[in-house]
């Protein structure tokens, strides 16, 4: 066992590191209280290379292990997890999905403009009766001529206003259930596809969330990933990989909470010395930094597992289930360790709470990470 990173590996978290003290800092805050999504720091991040980070070089990624994109998007989160997200999702859900099931046709004209980060990609699998349950489609995409025509609605979906690509989950063939879901891709502006409202969240506010409808949109028949009928293990698979960088995401606010804590807690004052003198508080700290590792090993592990080749769905999965957790105790500690400071916006402990959240409900909620953890239990004993 090697615990050591490559040095390629530390080069692209220290760039991850200077780039988002240097260009996400400034107006982290102020997005956040706007909800205002940062498409400047989305313009330099694709000059950095990093939204396309594990594509290979032929079609114009960076060619990167998904432990380089861990370390990165760990430090990006850190500073603000609203850009974790949204170059997560482009990375680990589009980019990664269509490098491994589109056609050459779809690789050449789609991959390398998302890679580059010259357009941005969405993944459109939920739906308002469609969340967990994921199976239960009522988008549907009728093959007619040489087209797919659309009809339905999409929700929550990350990127939704800001995207020019969205990998679309709909049942082609209704009678065969989710054996019957198939994944389209179509571009922003074609006919009859529409953006919903910004939905206005708790947390990663900056980052845009909105609903997809689609009537009539028709689309090219080439615009299918993989094949007919492969849409929902499409989504499955993607979705494993996207885990880890949830994982990562989520480790970031906790790595933040952390240090702002530790930061607090020498410089606060009660009865005549600085708080970190205090048992109570030390225990605190050390609990939140042990927490902090596991859930960075847990993370590296499946990280390490997919670069290898190997099965990584239950890792994964443990992965995600315990950084998220983890990242919105150690920001509920970090308030706590702030008291009342803690409580407003001026010192930013209660954004990492709100940013915190999320992690343990998108690309599948906590539960459903049990449900993924107790199902490769069981078959496996
Ligand atoms: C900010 C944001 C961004 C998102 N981005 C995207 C995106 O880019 N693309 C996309 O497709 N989706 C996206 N989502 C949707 C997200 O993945 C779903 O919200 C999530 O999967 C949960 O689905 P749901 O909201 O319908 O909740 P439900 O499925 O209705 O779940 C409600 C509750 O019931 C529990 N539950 C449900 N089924 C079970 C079960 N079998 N066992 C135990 N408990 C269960 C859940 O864990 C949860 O606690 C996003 C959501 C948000 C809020």
């Amino acid at each position: 066992m090697n615990f050591d990173f490559s040095e390629e590996q530390l080069m692209i978290k220290d760039s991850a590191k200077e780039f988002a003290e240097a260009e996400i800092t400034p107006t982290t805050v102020e997005r956040d209280i706007k909800g205002e999504f940062p498409s400047a720091i989305i313009e330099k991040l694709s000059e950095l290379g990093f939204l396309g980070m594990m594509v290979s070089q032929k079609y114009g990624g960076a060619g990167l292990d998904t432990l380089s994109y861990v370390l990165a998007l760990i430090e990006i989160s850190k500073v603000d997890a609203s850009v974790g997200v949204i170059m997560s999702v482009n990375n680990s859900l589009v980019c990664w999905g269509i490098e491994e099931y589109g056609s050459e046709y779809i690789k050449e004209k789609y991959l390398v403009p998302l890679a580059k980060g010259e357009k941005l990609g969405a993944f459109a699998l939920s739906e308002p009766e469609a969340g967990s349950d994921a199976t239960n489609q009522s988008t549907t995409a009728e093959k007619i001529g040489d087209c797919y025509v659309l009809n339905g609605m999409k929700n929550w979906i990350t990127n939704g206003q800001s995207a020019d690509i969205y990998l679309v989950m709909a049942a082609t063939d209704r009678s065969k259930g989710h054996h019957g879901i198939s994944t389209i891709l179509v571009e922003k502006g074609t006919p009859g596809f529409a953006q919903g409202k910004k939905e206005d969240k708790l947390g990663i506010r900056s980052s845009d969330t909105c609903s997809l409808t689609f009537e009539n949109c028709k689309v090219p028949k080439e615009n299918l990933i993989w094949e007919e009928g492969r849409g929902f293990n499409f989504a499955m698979n993607t979705l494993n990989g996207g885990r880890i960088g949830i994982a990562a995401q989520a480790i970031g606010i906790a790595e933040a909470s952390l240090e702002a804590a530790l930061k607090y807690s020498r410089q606060r004052k009660a009865f005549g010395k600085t708080i970190s003198n205090f048992q109570s508080i030390q225990f605190k700290l050390a609990d939140m930094a042990v927490k902090l590792d596991a859930a960075k090993l847990l993370t590296f592990k499946a990280a390490a597992l997919k670069d290898a080749g190997k099965d990584y769905v239950k890792e994964a999965a443990m992965a995600k289930l315990y950084s998220s957790k983890i990242a919105v105790e150690s920001a509920l500690e970090a308030i706590q360790i702030h008291g009342g400071y803690g409580y407003v916006r001026e010192y930013l402990v209660e954004r990492y709470l709100r940013d915190a959240k999320i992690t343990e409900i998108y690309e599948g909620t906590s539960e459903i990470q049990r449900v993924i953890i107790a199902r490769a239990l069981l078959d496996s004993y």
